[in-house]
C-alpha cells in the first residue's frame, strides 16, 4: 500500500502529497522535479518526528543514511584499506567519500532507491553503484596522491540500510 507524505517543494514553497519518491516525483503545483537528496532529507525528518524522543535512535540525515550504507558490510574499511590515501584518516575519507556519493545520487550515476513505506519503522533504502567506473574515477580525483596503477575494488554488493539505530546490531544476514 502506497502512503502519502507531504513534502514541501523548495521551488514553490508549497506543500505536495507524495506516494513515490526517487526519480521523477514533481511537485503537484509547479511541476518541477523534485531533487532526491531534498526527498531524503525530508522524508528522514518525517521518519523522526514521532520517534523523537526515542533514546536508541539519533536523527538520521542525508549524510549519515548515505554513509551507513555505502560503509555496510564492511565495505568502508575495505576500501579505505584498499586505496590507502597518505595523510587521510578513516574519518575524513569516509566523509569525503560520502559526499561524492551524494552527488552522484544527484547526477544519477548513483542509484538511491527509496521504500514504498519511508515513515514504517524500518525503511529499507538501497544504494547501487550503477555506474562503477564513474565512482572510481571521483575517487581517484578526490585523492590525486595515491598511486593509482592498480584498479581500485569498488563495493559492489547492494547495500541497504535502515535509518538510524544508534547501537551496533549484529547482521542477521
Ligand atoms: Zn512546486
Amino acid at each position: 500500500m502506497p502512503v502519502d507524505v507531504l513534502l514541501t517543494c523548495t521551488e514553490c514553497h508549497k506543500p505536495f502529497a507524495a506516494s513515490r519518491f526517487g526519480n521523477n516525483v514533481r511537485c503537484a503545483h509547479c511541476r518541477t522535479q523534485r531533487n532526491k537528496l531534498e526527498q531524503l532529507r525530508q522524508l528522514l525528518s518525517h521518519w523522526y518526528y514521532p520517534r523523537r524522543w526515542r533514546a536508541d535512535l539519533v536523527e538520521p540525515s542525508v549524510y549519515f543514511l548515505l554513509e551507513k550504507l555505502w560503509t555496510a558490510n564492511g565495505q568502508g574499511e575495505s576500501l579505505f584499506a584498499g586505496i590507502g590515501p597518505p595523510n587521510v584518516n578513516y574519518d575524513i575519507f569516509r566523509n569525503l567519500v560520502t559526499r561524492v556519493i551524494a552527488k552522484g545520487v544527484e547526477d544519477g550515476w548513483m542509484d538511491l532507491t527509496f521504500p514504498g513505506d519511508p515513515l514504517a519503522e524500518n525503511p529499507v533504502y538501497k544504494l547501487k553503484f550503477k555506474d562503477p567506473d564513474r565512482f572510481a574515477r571521483e575517487i581517484e580525483a578526490l585523492f590525486p596522491n595515491v598511486n593509482w596503477d592498480e584498479q581500485i575494488q569498488v563495493p559492489l554488493p547492494l547495500a541497504e540500510e535502515k535509518p538510524a539505530r544508534r547501537r551496533k546490531v549484529a547482521k542477521s544476514r
